[in-house]
């Protein structure tokens, strides 16, 4: 499979959205963010670029307004308030790089660099990864430092960084260019524009092993789902920013009610009763537990197993044990006896335990025994909420 980081990490937050752009080509319209990051990165290579000299901020600056607004051309319906908005906090932002960055600081390498990493599965199949660096810089004798430009408002944990995927990925693609490159002598940084902060991480050959087993598990996963044509939407604050979520399954319900072909007025009268019940009934549960625990203070306080109510219904007391075997004891008395296989039978998978070892194992051996995971059983639940949608 031929696939990038950008598809990949779409599929992990949701399969239907993965499936509308990558497998449908649903062609959407960029969201202001998107096109506003775009401008961003533009710029910032622009601003490492000399020919002989490095621009001038002004020029820089100027720049990044032509890109904006050549941005703005491509999309429809934005307010003209949000587009200066957009435009101060980019020129805001460029203009605080640039007084911490001078460029002639840097030996820049490459920008926008443009990778590909290959990735052999145990199934003799290789998978090809591509993507864009934005940036590499030599910061020593054999040293480099990749950074990737951030604009959105969120400054992750170091925590975060140090596990990040892409930039374990760009780490896999450096050293594929460059196989010398000693990986422990490679910087990683992700630069957050709106905060100025450069947060950075190194990788372990460890860490890159798991990076490489967690790329083949989810290319995996895409190509069963293939198969199956089984791609499901995940619900999340993303959706907001979903350019398909007027024909989203989890969503388009609530767009297009009267496009639909199916009684529209009996389901909303089916839910109106849905959730009225539902109500009730779990102000019942609520209400039958406190009512519980006053009979029960009641019978212990006057030593009674029963009490009655003045129609003769009456509630009884009983005590409910569980015991658990000594299975050294059992297996003693069963092997003794000559029944080893009785015992093996005891001994049936427990998934809940594989699942807790799974956790402890290498990504190797784990993604080993995950390609024999099977689909055991499947059925639809209804699950609802109380909360409405914006
Ligand atoms: S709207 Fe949400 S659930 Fe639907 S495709 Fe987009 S991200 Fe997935």
């Amino acid at each position: 499979m031929r696939t990038s980081y950008s598809n990949l990490n779409t599929f992990k937050q949701c399969p239907q959205k993965f499936k509308f752009q990558i497998i449908d080509k649903i062609k959407a319209p960029r969201s202001p963010e998107a096109l506003f990051g775009s401008s961003v990165h533009e710029t910032m290579k622009f601003m490492f670029s000399h020919d002989p000299l490095f621009p001038t901020l002004d020029e820089i600056l100027g720049h990044f307004s032509e890109n904006w607004k050549a941005a703005l051309n491509r999309t429809s319906g934005l307010a003209q308030e949000l587009t200066q908005i957009y435009e101060e906090s980019g020129r805001g932002m460029i203009k605080n790089f640039y007084k911490n960055n001078p460029p002639w600081n840097f030996s820049v390498v490459d920008t926008e660099s443009h990778f590909e990493v290959l990735l052999p599965d145990a199934n003799g199949q290789t998978h090809i990864l591509a993507g864009i660096i934005d940036r590499v810089d030599k910061i020593g004798d054999g040293e480099y430092e990749i950074i990737d430009y951030k604009t959105s408002r969120r400054l992750p944990s170091q925590e975060a960084v140090d596990v990040d995927f892409q930039m374990s990925l760009y780490h896999m693609a450096l050293l594929r260019r460059w196989p010398g490159t000693d990986p422990a002598k490679i910087k990683l940084s992700l630069y957050f524009l709106k905060h100025n902060e450069k947060i950075s991480s190194m990788r372990s050959n460890a860490a890159l092993e798991a990076t490489r087993e967690a790329v083949l598990k989810t290319i995996r996963d895409i190509e069963q789902k293939t198969i199956k044509n089984d791609f499901p939407p995940i619900v999340s604050k993303l959706c907001d920013y979903c350019p398909y979520k007027r024909i989203c399954p989890a969503w388009k319900h609530l767009y297009k009610k009267e496009e639909q072909n199916f009684d529209e007025a009996k389901l909303q009268e089916a839910l109106k009763e849905y959730f009225e019940i539902k109500g009730v009934a779990s102000k019942n549960e609520a209400r039958l537990s406190e009512l519980q625990g006053v009979i029960k203070s009641y019978m212990e306080a006057n030593k009674l197993e029963r009490v009655f109510d003045e129609r003769g219904y009456y509630i009884s007391k009983k005590i409910q044990q569980r015991f658990k075997y000594d299975f050294d004891k059992v297996r003693e008395i069963l092997t003794a006896a000559g029944l080893e296989n009785e015992w093996q039978k005891i001994l049936e998978a427990d998934e809940k335990k594989l699942k807790l070892i799974l956790k402890t194992l290498s990504p190797a051996l784990r993604a080993q025994i995950e390609s024999h995971r099977v689909l055991a059983k499947e059925f639809i639940v209804l699950t609802s909420s109380t909360k409405p949608v914006k």
